[in-house]
């Protein structure tokens, strides 16, 4: 699978468009400006393919694009960002739920949170739909180049046992800046779709 050959499907708003052709889903969520597109641009080595830095949380929209013909990358709305008006919030809601249950659909979720944070009431909540779909995912850690040294490991089991992480959950290390971690998120991917 060569994850260059991506090309943008479409953005869906409601639960018609969602995409129900029978190829794997890699679904990729995390909070506003946690550098969701980062990741997923230098995941695809590609330049400004998704966005990085639009006006955060103004979009409810679930992104799809096609990889290689072999998976549907997901790109899904942002969450935890403030200035969202409650109308907002809850068409966001209302569509993510409308995802969450039709999880045949996903092969593997990509949580992204900030390493140098405590993952948000919103995470764990994440962290729980993806439980609840019973969908396995791993949880990037972005941001590292951000931390100390020292940082790291105490950092890591922060986010371990705030998202009540299991033994055998997987936490990569992630930094989109320098690309820390690309190859192991390849891996996780690579694994889900073609297993
Ligand atoms: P999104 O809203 O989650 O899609 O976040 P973006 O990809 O737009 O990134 C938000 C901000 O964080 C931008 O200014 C990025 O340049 C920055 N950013 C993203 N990933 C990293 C990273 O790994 N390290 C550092 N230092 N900055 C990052």
């Amino acid at each position: 699978i060569n994850l260059q050959k991506a090309e943008f499907i479409l953005s869906a708003v409601a639960p018609k468009f969602f995409l129900r052709d029978g190829l794997p889903q890699v679904a990729f969520s995390g909070r506003s400006n946690v550098g969701k597109s980062s990741v997923i641009n230098r995941l695809l080595n590609r330049k400004n393919f998704a966005r990085v830095g639009a006006a955060p949380g103004k979009t409810t929209q679930i992104n799809y694009f096609k990889i290689d013909n072999a998976f549907y990358l997901v790109d899904l709305p942002g969450y935890g960002y403030a200035k969202v008006s409650k109308a907002e919030r809850d068409r966001w809601g209302k569509l993510m739920e409308s995802y969450f249950a039709d999880p045949e659909l996903m092969t593997l979720g990509v949580m992204i949170v900030d390493s140098r944070h405590k993952p948000t009431a919103d995470d764990c909540t994440m962290a729980q739909w993806y439980r609840e779909a019973g969908c396995p995912f791993v949880v990037v850690a972005n941001k590292l180049d951000k931390l100390k040294k020292s940082q790291v490991e105490p950092n890591l089991q922060v986010i371990r046992e705030t998202l009540e992480l299991g033994e055998g959950d997987v936490v990569i290390p992630f930094s989109a800046e320098k690309g820390t971690g690309r190859q192991e998120l390849v891996s996780a991917i690579l694994a889900s779709v073609e297993g």
